[in-house]
């Protein structure tokens, strides 16, 4: 097996010679293809030349410094090595999803929201206003009715989520 020879340097490490050090702080990823060791999660596997893309993107992230320790990657490594096929929970490749910050379009064919989109219009309601929710929804609700009903009832919701907080508030302070 192949290492590259990689920037990856540091103390020797104990025990198991089956892979090289691992830097914690280069943020180091191993291939979930083959178990190789790689500079970071999304970067082609110098030992098996597996890139990952689409689905196996938050897979990759997962198997990487960004998820787990460098004892965590080793063990991991190993394993792979050793021939079991990684297959991690959908709830945790959507939250290795969220943590790349890399969301893909839900639907391409325009029809509904893009995660994008969807992101755009909540934090546009939770820091400026609801009315964010409602000019998309304008502006859309002929060409995309879908999205529009989404980004209208997303910025309603979010409303009124936030007028329950300052009733609560209110009444907390009342009463106090
Ligand atoms: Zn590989």
């Amino acid at each position: 097996m192949t290492n590259g020879g990689g920037p990856i340097s540091g103390a020797p490490a104990t025990g198991s010679g089956v892979a090289g050090p691992i830097n914690a702080g280069l943020r180091p990823a191993i291939c979930h293809n083959c178990g190789g060791e790689k500079a970071g999660p999304l970067v082609p596997c110098k030992a098996c030349g597996f890139v990952p893309t689409g689905e196996d993107r938050p897979i990759a992230w997962l198997f990487s410094g960004h998820h787990l320790e460098a004892a965590e990657l080793m063990e991991a490594a190993e394993r792979i090595r050793a021939g079991e096929r990684p297959d991690p929970p959908s709830a945790l490749r959507q939250a290795a999803r969220t943590a790349m910050g890399a969301l893909p379009l839900l639907d391409p064919s325009g029809k509904g929201l893009s995660r994008r989109d969807l992101v755009g219009v909540v934090v546009g309601s939770l820091l400026l206003t609801p009315l964010v929710g409602i000019a998309v929804w304008f502006g859309w609700r002929e060409d995309r009715p879908k999205a529009a009903a989404q980004a209208l009832w997303t910025s309603l919701a979010i409303g009124g989520l936030v007028a329950l907080a300052w009733v609560t508030e209110q009444v907390a302070e009342y009463l106090s």
